[in-house]
């Protein structure tokens, strides 16, 4: 598939070349949250790759921002996911923001500034999202939230949250508001170690008594759940595909040449179907991701383009990781080779948007009766300014 983001491409992949790979064994080793990475990606305005022109953003769109997760994945993709993570918080202020918050925020993210995060998912409701048991209630001229998000992206970096809280009964009681990291009642539990994704913070976010005034309110009263599904249904699946896309391209890499190295088993048929089968699925995941990414820059009906990009990119890697590991032998075993990195950060990005079950589900929801629900693809998704202005505006 042609690369319409070749400049960009190339800017990211010699700043993670430089600047990232040095730090993997850091942040392998320690699990520390790679805070100074990410800010320095910040302040490349990648974080405002969607973000309009007008706001001081790149107004490069969806396919641009795909190209940029994908690219810097396939070196890290804990940083492919830290990146992401702040994109999709620009998507609650971009889609549902007054002009007010929009102009306050989105220049501050565009530059690098603020971190914005979504906090959406609560230990017992998971991705039932309104099974949620935060709350906010109304309090003289602004609101009282409290409750703890889970699993928040960026969540011990992020300077400003995103938190969808229940204020009322049903599908209409969510809301959305803005919370500043440094707010009274705002805390983090300890981050735990994880699996993978190492050097990313995805964490515990603890709202107690936090006061917030009517002007954090994003959206309107009862949108919350819209918030919620506008930014993982627009932003999230096709970027949680892109880390898994940079993953998959980086186990190719790296399996082929750690065969091309080894004449003993190189010409081995069962050898070269896994490496066959790692590049198909690589290319089919490919073709699938950029896609609905372009479709979405069309402004297209694509909701179920972005939901089959997010499940064929993440099995696809799953499945690519096996095959790799399968094809090192014992040496895939190493922690000095980055295979089983890749293994550990394959799991990851199964979860995040939606496990592979829910993009299934909804998929054979549709296949049943295609006008159940609303296409938020269609609702919210607005036609990209021609390429070359938003090129011209990032180099
Ligand atoms: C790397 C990472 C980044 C994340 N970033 C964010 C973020 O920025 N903001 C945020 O709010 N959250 C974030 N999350 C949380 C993510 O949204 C949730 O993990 C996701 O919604 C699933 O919830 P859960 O993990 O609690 O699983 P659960 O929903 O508890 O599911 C557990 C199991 O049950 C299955 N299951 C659940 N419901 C159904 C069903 N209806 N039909 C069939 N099977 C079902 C699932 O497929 C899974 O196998 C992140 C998670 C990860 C791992």
């Amino acid at each position: 598939m042609p690369d319409r983001h070749p400049e960009l491409r190339a800017a990211v992949r010699a700043f993670a070349e430089a600047e990232i790979a040095p730090r993997i064994p850091h942040m392998e080793a320690s699990g520390a949250i790679e805070d100074g990475l990410v800010r320095e990606m910040a302040r490349q305005g990648w974080i405002g790759v969607t973000i309009p022109a007008a706001y001081g953003g790149m107004g490069a769109g969806h396919e641009a921002k795909t190209a940029l997760v994908d690219e810097l994945s396939r070196v890290s993709a804990a940083m492919g996911a830290a990146v992401q993570a702040s994109i999709l918080g620009t998507a609650k202020i971009d889609h549902f923001g007054t002009e007010e918050q929009r102009e306050e925020w989105l220049p501050q993210v565009a530059d690098g500034s603020v971190l914005p995060t979504i906090a959406v998912t609560e230990a017992a409701s998971g991705g039932h999202v309104l099974g949620m048991a935060s709350t906010g209630r109304r309090k003289g001229r602004g609101w009282i939230l409290d409750g703890r998000k889970v699993f928040v992206g960026n969540s011990h970096i992020g300077g400003l949250h995103g938190v969808v809280v229940r204020t009322g009964d049903g599908a209409r009681g969510l809301t959305a508001f803005l919370v500043e990291h440094d707010r009274k009642g705002v805390s983090l539990a300890p981050h735990e170690p994880r699996v993978g994704l190492r050097g990313f913070s995805f964490g515990e976010l603890i709202l107690d008594g936090v006061r917030v005034p009517e002007s954090h309110r994003v959206g309107e009263v009862g949108e919350g759940l819209a918030v919620a599904y506008s930014s993982s249904v627009l932003y999230g699946r096709l970027n949680l595909a892109a880390v898994a896309l940079g993953i998959h391209r980086a186990v190719l890499g790296q399996t082929v040449d750690f065969v091309s190295g080894r004449p003993r088993i190189a010409g081995e048929g069962v050898v070269r179907d896994r490496l066959g089968q790692i590049a198909a699925d690589l290319r089919v995941a490919e073709l699938a991701v950029y896609h609905a990414a372009r479709r979405l820059d069309r402004a297209e009906p694509c909701d179920m383009d972005l939901i089959t990009a997010k499940l064929q990119a993440v099995e696809a890697v799953r499945r690519a990781t096996d095959l790799g590991m399968q094809t090192h032998g014992a040496a895939g075993l190493l922690t000095s080779m980055p295979m089983e990195r890749y293994l550990r950060d394959a799991l990851c990005v199964e979860p995040p948007a939606g496990t592979s079950d829910i993009q299934r589900h909804r998929l054979a929801e549709e296949a049943l009766d295609p006008s159940r629900h609303v296409q938020w693809s269609q609702r919210f998704a607005r036609p990209l300014t021609p390429p070359s202005v938003a090129l011209a505006h990032s180099a």
